[in-house]
């Protein structure tokens, strides 16, 4: 029987070099609460993805909402319908009313050319993605927000290690927030944190992830729990001494995948961006209207095979039942999004993937199998 071949698999390292960190968490008995994993595993991201400061959080999406609470935005916000559900969610918790902007259709990520004509007096923010790791258009972005007044909090779950002409990509923007879920390209099980470029904005983004407690007696806003716990802080740590093979692995297979894939009729890659080192966070594809299948046809094809993709991103944000009845939902102002979402296939993409199961998906998507 083969195995079943999933669109992703964490990377995990080896239990037995696990174990030491566990010991000395059952010594001191510190298990949350800003303990010494947490702070030190704060400091090595900080040194690995070179940025100044960062503050740890349970999820990506709760780091998130938290985000937008520090910066204390409120009414609309501009923001891409193709993406993962909690960009969008994460305003509808603070009651901010997503608009929607079309995307590039050649880089998946918000067209920073349609930005300016959505910003209304109510616009306070705007959220981009860096979908797939791929760097958004971080130049015309921050000049936007600049002559406009606007915040610009990327969602940068997806750009863990990337970084844009040189420098972290992480350092673009008022606030990034990262994700460390299973299926992310950097784990600790569940996690994230946002990256901040000046102490204040970050002693402000702890108390808000500790209730708004300033000290014992002083609550100076309604935060909530998002205290990452030493268990993912210390898992966090291990896991930090893997990833550059981890990326490393990962190129190796966007490489393999691109030479098999890059003359298939009707399959379109995503290109290379530029200025930029890359995570391979995914390896998305394009379905055409001139391949022999419909994507839904290659996708149910490579089931059969028991190998499972997945339409990342479909469907778009805005065709859920939360966001469709909003005006910039509409799909005439989403034709791109909207295009890409029936196109788009991603394709396994982990370290522990075998060359021989990457060269069996690309037989069945060339035809060959
Ligand atoms: C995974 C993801 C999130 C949510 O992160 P969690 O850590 O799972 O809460 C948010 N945005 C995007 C684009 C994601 O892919």
């Amino acid at each position: 029987m083969t195995k079943t071949t999933y669109v992703t698999e964490p990377f995990l390292p080896p239990l037995d070099e696990y174990i030491p960190y566990l010991e000395q968490i059952w010594e001191n008995k510190r298990l949350t609460n800003n303990g010494p994993f947490h702070r030190e595993f704060e400091s090595a991201l900080c040194d690995y993805l070179g940025v100044e400061h960062l503050s740890l959080f349970t999820s990506g999406t709760i780091a998130l909402v938290a985000a937008l609470q520090a910066l204390r935005i409120t009414g609309e916000v501009i923001t891409t319908p193709y993406s993962f559900v909690a960009t969008a969610h994460s305003l509808l918790w603070n009651n901010i009313r997503p608009v929607f902007v079309d995307i590039d259709p050649v880089t998946c990520n918000l067209d920073a050319d349609r930005v300016e004509a959505a910003i209304t007096p109510q616009t306070m923010a705007i959220m981009p993605v860096h979908c797939y790791g791929n760097p958004a258009n971080v130049e015309q972005i921050g000049q936007i927000a600049d002559i406009y007044g606007l915040k610009v909090i990327y969602d940068a779950a997806h750009a863990f290690g990337v970084k844009y002409r040189g420098e972290s990509l992480l350092r673009h923007g008022d606030l990034s927030v990262l994700s460390f879920h299973a299926t992310k390209v950097f784990n600790t099980f569940e996690g994230g944190a946002i990256v901040c470029p000046d102490a204040k904005i970050k002693q402000r983004i702890d108390y808000l992830k500790n209730f708004g407690f300033a000290n014992e007696v002083t609550v100076i806003a309604p935060g909530i729990n998002g205290k990452m716990s030493e268990i993912q802080a210390s898992f966090g740590l291990l896991q930090l001494k893997y990833i550059d093979r981890v990326i490393a692995r990962r190129g190796e297979i966007d490489g393999i995948y691109r030479t098999l894939l890059q003359d298939v009729q009707g399959i379109q890659l995503l290109p290379a961006p530029e200025h930029t080192q890359r995570n391979y966070a995914y390896f998305p594809v394009m379905v055409g209207p001139d391949y022999g299948l419909t994507r839904d046809g290659l996708y149910q094809k490579l089931r059969d095979n028991e190998i499972y993709p997945r339409r990342y991103f479909y469907p778009l944000i805005s065709s859920m039942p939360m966001y469709r009845g909003m005006p910039s939902a509409e799909q005439s102002n989403l034709v791109e999004a909207n295009r890409i979402a029936e196109q788009v296939l991603c394709l396994p993409m982990y370290p522990d993937i075998e060359n021989d199961v990457i060269e069996k998906i690309a037989d069945i998507v060339s035809g060959a199998a």
